[in-house]
């Protein structure tokens, strides 16, 4: 089956409804992408991914690389089969976790050399070797490799970024058409990555220069790591003003709940966070009145459900007092219930946003949703 993605509907605002095609199944857009960073969402089995209705997962290139080795995956017969995860697969390009995990980095033109986090071992990861080795991984959708920055970053170190993620990403598309058009249809669709750091005008080069590489989709990069959310928008409005309208936006690394609805009225496509995950194995439970602390004392008694308007397989069984005592006896299962409800909520909120898009009153959404994480019980 070819990759296809189509526009279902657009409102006013630029929120769009839409359909990704893949070889593993169909993709409602805007969705959102659970983290699988080692081929598993931490604390969730597939099965529960498969009940939660997660239609696509996020897996670390950088990680998957040097442990298990995608020469290995790819013998025993590619991510989707070694994970047994039947529907479909993003890789990002391993550079975000090169530039925030690895040790002694440096960057040439060439690529980026580093040690392993994890034995020391010394690696060269060049934009030809990310898409090598996620072509291995068989992922659906892959990344290229790009230059990530802290942020803020002066606009010279930004301006030069800027200047090699561009040439990073036509290296990375000719290699990828070369190898991965031999045996005839695309296996992956290979996605360019914007930067520009919080330059306005960097990010519109950026995504102008990207264009002439005809990607069939695009992401936003370097974005959400540490600036404030008006940035954030500001900066992903920029560049969804100029992508085509026709092919997948995905903001990389997004967001708190009550942003969700924001980033799709810029006109966003796709998102992926940790959070939801994270935040569970850390007792901080996402609800429809705001976030639940579950460590709380004031919990112990308290025979609700996490979100009594959750229809969850957690919440239709456990109660607050019950998770709440997990925690403390610090019982692995506190993280699987917890994680299993928030990454409920998460795909939750993207199959009520994709119907408020349908009715065209996603913004009435996005201030309900505010106004509870503002006030909520904490
Ligand atoms: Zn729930």
């Amino acid at each position: 089956m070819a990759f296809s993605f189509e526009v279902l509907k657009t409102n006013e605002n630029g929120a769009r409804r839409g359909r990704l095609t893949t070889p593993h199944g169909a993709i409602e857009t805007p969705v959102f992408m659970p983290v699988g960073t080692q081929a598993t969402v931490k604390g969730l089995r597939q099965e529960a991914l498969e009940e939660l209705g997660a239609s696509i997962i996020l897996a670390n290139t950088y990680h998957l690389y040097l442990r298990p080795g995608h020469e290995l995956i790819r013998k025993l017969g590619g991510l989707h089969q070694f994970m047994s995860w039947r529907r479909a697969i993003l890789t990002d390009s391993g550079g975000f976790q090169v530039f925030s995990l690895s040790e002694l980095r440096k960057m040439t033109d060439e690529g980026v050399r580093f040690r392993s986090h994890l034995d020391g071992s010394e690696h060269l990861l060049t934009p030809e070797r990310a898409a090598e080795i996620q072509l291995a991984l068989g992922s659906d959708i892959a990344m290229v490799l790009d230059e990530c920055i802290e942020t803020p970053a002066p606009r010279d170190k930004a301006e030069a970024a800027l200047k090699r993620t561009t040439a990073w990403a036509k290296r990375a598309r000719t290699y990828f058409v070369e190898q991965a058009s031999k045996n005839g249809d695309l296996p992956q669709w290979q996605f360019g990555i914007v930067q520009g750091a919080t330059f306005a005008d960097l990010r519109r080069a950026s995504a102008e220069q990207l264009l002439e590489l005809n990607f069939p989709g695009y992401a936003v990069g370097g974005l959400a790591v540490g600036e404030p959310h008006e940035v954030t928008c500001e900066m992903a409005a920029e560049v969804t003003a100029l992508l085509p309208k026709d092919r997948p936006r995905y903001l990389m690394g997004v967001g708190r709940p009550e942003q969700l609805a924001d980033y799709v009225s810029l006109g966003i496509d796709m998102m992926d966070c940790v959070l939801p995950t994270r935040a569970a194995r850390h007792a901080c439970l996402y609800t429809s009145e705001g976030r639940v602390l579950i460590k709380n004392a004031r919990y112990a008694q308290d025979t609700r459900p996490i979100d009594p308007k959750c229809s969850c397989s957690v919440c239709q069984r456990y109660t607050r007092a019950y998770l709440r005592h997990l925690f403390a006896a610090q019982e692995l299962t506190a993280a699987i219930l917890a994680s299993h409800h928030n990454v409920h909520f998460y795909l939750d909120i993207m199959r009520q946003i994709r119907e408020a898009i349908e009715f065209g009153n996603l913004a009435n959404f996005s201030s309900e949703m505010r106004a509870r994480y503002t006030a909520g019980p904490g």
